[in-house]
């Protein structure tokens, strides 16, 4: 038996969770501390392989009795990496990945676990849906928190506008239900202030009948791609809530050309389909791909999985229009990209999206038309200062363009510092969000995010 006390203390919280808690030594430890992005490489103290709310709430304890610092894992997905924390608690949910949906309520009430790919099986399995993340091991609960850019998003808003409730641990370790017969302003915050307040524990999403899909995604050679890119703001300038396109400046892995790719996705029938996607389909010469009759399913895969473990840096910004300089300068951009395997992404919140009124989310950016990365992704450590460099330069391109501090939280990165966090959630959202955050968790326990800061530090 070992004497030191910390894996005394580790060994015994390991009795008591249903879960496991894991210390370095331990086998599966460096398997638990994988995300995402490769670029972070953290080393937690202890990790607690979640299975229920009491195993969140002894993990919680265990990290304020030895004050340590805390960070939370739903999908392990975001590139800034918080959820891994060096020498302090990492609180694992991802064994925590239940969907129970309850068809006549129009209800799914989800573990905080759940990938998208496992959140999207449950519902359609009841021919229900709702707007979620667009590639299947995304993690439901950062997206949610986040925001939610998804391929429904023009008819059914952003996901975190369809959390309807929640059951959050807070810092001092009781259990809050954010909504309805509980704090409807903790709702608020949860739909677009991130992981501030506490570990959500169950997330309750609003869902809708699912009808008929058209759509895929279209490919046209680089050639082509400033024309392809014009033909993208034109659609996407007038679309109908039912119709919501990307546009992406990705290289073919095979014959390691660029091409610049459209995605579309209609929620309705084919023939509606086909006469709303007609111009995407006739006015640029398609070089790869065809629009047509989908499942759910086949929306959720046109965007192919990304391993984890490769290197990434995103930079991006939201932006309320799309001038000729920026069509330019992301086509210029991409011409460049020094990895393969780095993309350009462009959303366009439309409809529903747009039109949720503040007072709904703690979620800003409503005014913004069109939301552009850089998904800077390489694999060799030597190659960091030139991949990171050419990301920054394109968020350098976009800036002007953009109201101040306008930038997607989700993509955001682990130099995105306070003060930008205050200018993307915007002046009034984020005071209000204090308010919040001296409320539930005036010692910023929950400090490993894109941070709020409580007003006593
Ligand atoms: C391949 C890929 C595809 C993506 N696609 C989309 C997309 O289609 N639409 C979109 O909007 N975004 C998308 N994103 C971005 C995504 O929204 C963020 O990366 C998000 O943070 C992922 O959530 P996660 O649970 O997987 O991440 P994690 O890294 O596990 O968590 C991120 C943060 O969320 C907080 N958090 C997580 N779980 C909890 C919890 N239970 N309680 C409280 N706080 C918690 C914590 O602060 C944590 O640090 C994508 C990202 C990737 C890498």
């Amino acid at each position: 038996m070992s004497l030191d006390p910390m894996d005394q203390d580790i060994e015994a919280l390991d009795e008591r969770l249903a879960g496991t808690a894991l210390r370095p030594q331990d086998a599966g430890y460096d398997a638990a501390r994988v995300i995402f992005n490769g670029m972070i490489d953290k080393r937690p103290a202890v990790i607690a392989r979640c299975r229920s709310v009491g195993d969140v709430q002894l993990a919680l304890g265990f990290a304020r009795d030895h004050g340590m610092p805390v960070s939370i894992r739903g999908g392990g997905h975001n590139v800034a990496g918080h959820a891994l924390v060096q020498d302090g608690v990492m609180i694992d949910l991802s064994l925590m990945r239940a969907v129970e949906v309850d068809a006549e309520a129009l209800l799914a009430h989800a573990q905080p676990g759940a990938s998208w790919l496992d959140f999207d099986t449950a519902t359609m399995a009841k021919g229900l849906v709702t707007t979620g993340g667009t590639v299947g091991s995304t993690g439901i609960a950062g997206l949610t928190l986040g925001g939610g850019i998804g391929h429904l998003m023009g008819s059914y808003g952003l996901t975190c506008d369809n959390l309807v409730s929640a059951d959050v641990v807070v810092a001092d370790g009781s259990i809050v239900r954010a909504g309805p017969g509980g704090d409807a302003e903790l709702l608020w915050g949860l739909r677009g202030g991130g992981g501030n307040f506490g570990v959500v524990t169950s997330f309750t999403y609003r869902l809708y009948p699912l009808g008929p899909l058209y759509g895929g995604f279209l490919m046209f050679a680089w050639d082509h791609a400033r024309d392809a890119f014009r033909l993208y703001r034109e659609v996407t300038s007038s679309a109908p809530d039912a119709l919501t396109c990307s546009f992406v400046a990705l290289t073919d892995p095979a014959s390691g050309h660029r091409f610049a790719g459209i995605s579309a996705c209609w929620n309705g029938d084919a023939a509606s389909g086909e006469a709303a996607t007609k111009v995407l389909r006739e006015s640029v010469p398609v070089a790869v791909g065809s629009l047509q009759e989908m499942t759910y399913a086949d929306a959720q895969s046109i965007f192919a999985e990304i391993p984890y473990g490769l290197r990434h840096y995103w930079k991006g910004h939201f932006l309320p229009a799309m001038p000729d300089a920026v069509v330019d300068g992301t086509i210029d951009a991409f011409s460049v990209a020094p990895s393969a395997k780095s993309v350009i992404l462009v959303e366009a919140p439309h409809g529903a999206a747009v039109r949720t009124p503040t007072e709904h989310a703690a979620f800003t950016h409503r005014d913004a038309r069109y939301n552009l990365s850089a998904f800077s992704i390489w694999e060799s450590p030597d190659d960091d200062a030139e991949n990171v460099a050419w990301a920054r330069a394109y968020g350098s391109m976009l800036e002007p363009h953009a109201r101040p501090g306008a930038t997607y939280l989700n993509y955001a990165g682990a130099d995105e510092p306070v003060s930008s966090v205050r200018a993307a959630l915007g002046g009034g959202t984020y005071e209000r969000l204090v308010q919040l955050k001296d409320r539930y968790d005036p010692d910023n326990v929950f400090r490993l995010n894109q941070n709020i800061e409580p007003s006593k530090t």
